[in-house]
């Protein structure tokens, strides 16, 4: 096994809101179920914040929704990744590609980590981060979270990080757990940290779900941000069906105008939406039995269609579940079902 001096702290892993504690260079496994750092893909990407996209295997969450399951689950299915990549290696690339005439074509100028969830690999992209500006002091960088690293290593990404990219799934911690198999409470506290650093933001991102994070999330999250401050740049991304909800419907044009016009009212003053509207799909009708175990019915929903999946709890929490690393869930492959 390789030996990595510069992550000794995976021995120990705390990196994120979990703080397994568990050593993953020894071969434990904590909720992410990750070792060392691992690259999926990496390319010029011209979506805005425009940039040499790093993606980084490995996932703090167990998303229903994941667009980026294939990634974000490694190493539970079969997808094929790069691998462990050296920091100046990649960094050297990197920049390579961000001067390169493709690159100032698309207009990119920093280097983008994304994943999954790239804080499950923060020492390594801090690595990377530290050779890109040997090469070029000014370079620039974008951290894309789920909201859920541990206070210190939020610290850390806003220590480095030029903007941040900042996906709040859902405000009602019944919805989150449902959603995403984690408490929305750390993730809420790292929304008020960032708030006070908004220079470094690029925008929240937050996905309208239909039936699971619609209008009744949105105000709660519009309203919740608003009371921090009203200038935070947010955007609304449309829902398309994917991973473990591939056959739910997309987000319809009105529901996201009507999830800008909500958010504005709340006191937001910079608001906008993107995505593909409209797919069609089907919501399933839920046992009351099991709707009734919940206080949120788009909990219950989401809890339903985790259930769907082979999840085996009826709240979800991943780090206290006894299928942690037998998790059918997060070994689900969508692509099987046809
Ligand atoms: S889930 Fe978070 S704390 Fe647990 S091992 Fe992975 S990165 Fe570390
Ligand atoms: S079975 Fe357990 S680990 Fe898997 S998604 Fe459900 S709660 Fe999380």
């Amino acid at each position: 096994m390789v030996y990595f001096m510069e992550y000794k702290e995976l021995e120990n892993c705390k990196l994120c809101a979990w703080e397994c504690g568990v050593d993953r260079i020894a071969g434990e496994q904590g909720v992410c179920m990750m070792g060392i750092p691992e690259v999926a893909s990496c390319q010029l990407h011209p979506a805005p914040p425009q940039s040499y996209t790093v993606f980084v295997s490995g996932c703090n969450f167990r998303c229903l929704n994941c667009q980026n399951w294939e990634i974000a689950h490694y190493p539970c299915n079969n997808s094929k990744i790069k691998g462990y990549m050296k920091p100046e290696h990649i960094a050297s690339i990197g920049v390579k590609a961000i001067r390169s005439n493709a690159g100032q074509l698309i207009g990119a100028e920093r280097f983008f980590f994304s994943g999954g969830s790239p804080t499950v690999s923060l020492p390594w992209i801090e690595e990377v981060v530290h050779h890109a500006r040997i090469i070029d002091p000014a370079m620039k960088v974008n951290f894309d979270t789920n909201g859920f690293p541990s206070k210190q290593s939020f610290q850390r990404i806003l220590s480095f990080s030029d903007s941040i990219t900042f996906d709040i799934k859902a405000y009602n911690d019944e919805t989150h757990r449902a959603l995403t198999g984690a408490p929305v409470e750390p993730v809420l506290q790292n929304v008020t940290e960032m708030a006070k650093h908004k220079d470094h933001l690029w925008e929240f991102r937050i996905l309208v779900i239909p039936s699971i994070v619609d209008l009744e999330e949105i105000q709660a999250i519009a309203e919740f941000l608003a009371e921090l401050d009203e200038t935070l740049p947010v955007c609304f991304l449309a829902f398309r069906p994917n991973f473990c909800l591939d056959s739910h419907p997309g987000a319809s044009g009105k529901l996201m105008g009507d999830a800008v016009s909500l958010a504005q009212k709340a006191g937001l003053e910079h608001v906008n939406w993107t995505g593909f509207t409209d797919i069609p799909g089907k919501i399933h009708s839920i046992p009351s039995r099991f709707q009734e175990k919940y206080i949120h019915e788009h909990a219950g929903y989401a809890a339903y269609c985790a259930k769907q999946v082979g999840c085996k709890q009826t709240h979800r929490n991943c780090k206290e579940c006894y299928y942690q690393n037998s998790c059918e869930l997060k070994a689900y492959n969508p692509s099987s079902m046809y």
